[in-house]
């Protein structure tokens, strides 16, 4: 305690506590992380300062295996989760989204029972204009503990998360955690170097009129997303009865966030020009953790076809169309997605005007 205050320490100690059988490593690891992410906040928050704004390795820049250029701060917290977590036995591997391969724990190190997956800086092609990026982590636990992990041991869906979290650094760095027992969220204490609880049980308004699309791609989505969009465009007029509002910040931590404290949903949906991929977001760096946290807040999440936790992974960067949030919202944007899929949606929804590439269509 510190002056009646909740650490993060204390409270994962105190889950722990609640949980038959569980040892002091999960706690130990939840440590590791925070101390990762505090590293990364600093080295963050130097900005231009420290040197490592830009494109790492020169001109064209080293290039990551999503096919993105890589800038030094993602090299720099992507080495620094690994070697916070490497050594301290709680871990039996790791895989990152900056890394084609998983990562395996040297043999000089004890092999733990947990996997880790991480994106070490989300949305960190706004770094150089200064807008909030995060680190997301998902804990699963290792089907051959204190083994060498394989590449099959991740291949777990969603439900299986034992926690999940995310860092975010904004105007302050918070740290948001689940272990599948509500959502918290802490924030640092620059003073003291703690994460303190600030947010306990956090739920996400299940009624909302806020919805966050890139809505450049507007010609590539499928006709239940063109559907939805255009029923909250419509405004009071239109078919919802009331006006929305439109966000786009092109950083998942922070619209998470965003829609954790205020309510809201966000799409990026399967369209024609991230098809053949099987969506833009990835499902075990980014998807899956998000909607741990989002469904234990009370919020929703869906691909539009499943929700997204249930999805089994055939590879460990596999990519999903995400759409999640405030439930009603989620709700909805689902039963479009089912009403497509069936062929039962309204017929205004069937014309050309809204098929996948009305715009190219001749007849
Ligand atoms: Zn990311």
């Amino acid at each position: 305690m510190h002056d009646g205050r909740t650490t993060l320490t204390q409270f994962i100690i105190e889950e722990q506590r609640r949980v038959a059988g569980a040892t002091g490593d999960f706690s130990g690891l939840l440590n590791d992380i925070a101390t990762a992410c505090k590293v990364i906040s600093n080295a963050v928050s130097k900005g231009a300062l420290a040197g490592t704004l830009g494109v790492h390795g020169g001109d064209g820049g080293a290039v990551n295996i999503q096919g993105e250029t890589q800038k030094k701060l993602d090299v720099i917290s992507n080495d620094v989760m690994i070697k916070t977590s490497l050594w301290s036995g709680h871990l039996s591997g790791m895989a990152s989204e900056e890394m084609d391969d998983i990562i395996p724990i040297p043999a000089q190190y004890p092999r733990g029972k947990y996997l880790m997956t991480f994106d070490p800086l989300d949305g960190s092609s706004n770094i150089d204009v200064n807008i909030t990026v995060g680190t997301i982590f998902s804990i699963l636990k290792s089907p051959n503990p204190g083994a060498e992990a394989k590449l099959e041991d991740f291949l777990q869906p969603g439900v299986e998360q034992v926690c999940a979290g995310f860092a975010l650094y904004g105007p302050s760095t918070v740290m948001v955690l689940t272990t599948g027992n509500g959502t918290n969220a802490f924030t640092l204490d620059h003073d003291i170097g703690e994460f303190i609880l600030t947010h306990a049980q956090m739920t996400i308004p299940t009624e909302t009129s806020e919805f966050a699309i890139n809505a450049s791609n507007e010609r590539f989505w499928e006709p239940p997303v063109k559907r939805y969009v255009s029923e909250c465009l419509a405004g009071k007029e239109g078919p919802r009865g009331r006006d929305f509002n439109m966000r786009w910040i092109a950083s998942l931590v922070a619209e998470t966030y965003r829609i954790l404290t205020r309510g809201g949903c966000f799409m990026y949906p399967m369209d024609e020009k991230t098809r053949a991929k099987g969506g833009r977001l990835r499902l075990l760096y980014e998807a899956n953790p998000i909607s741990f946290i989002i469904e234990q807040a009370g919020g929703l999440s869906t691909t539009g076809r499943a929700r997204v936790m249930e999805v089994t992974p055939t590879d460990i960067h596999q990519r999903v169309a995400f759409m999640f949030g405030s439930k009603s919202e989620v709700e909805r944007i689902a039963a479009y997605h089912q009403e497509y899929i069936s062929g039962s949606e309204p017929e205004a929804f069937q014309s050309p005007l809204f098929s996948a590439r009305s715009l190219f269509r001749t007849q």
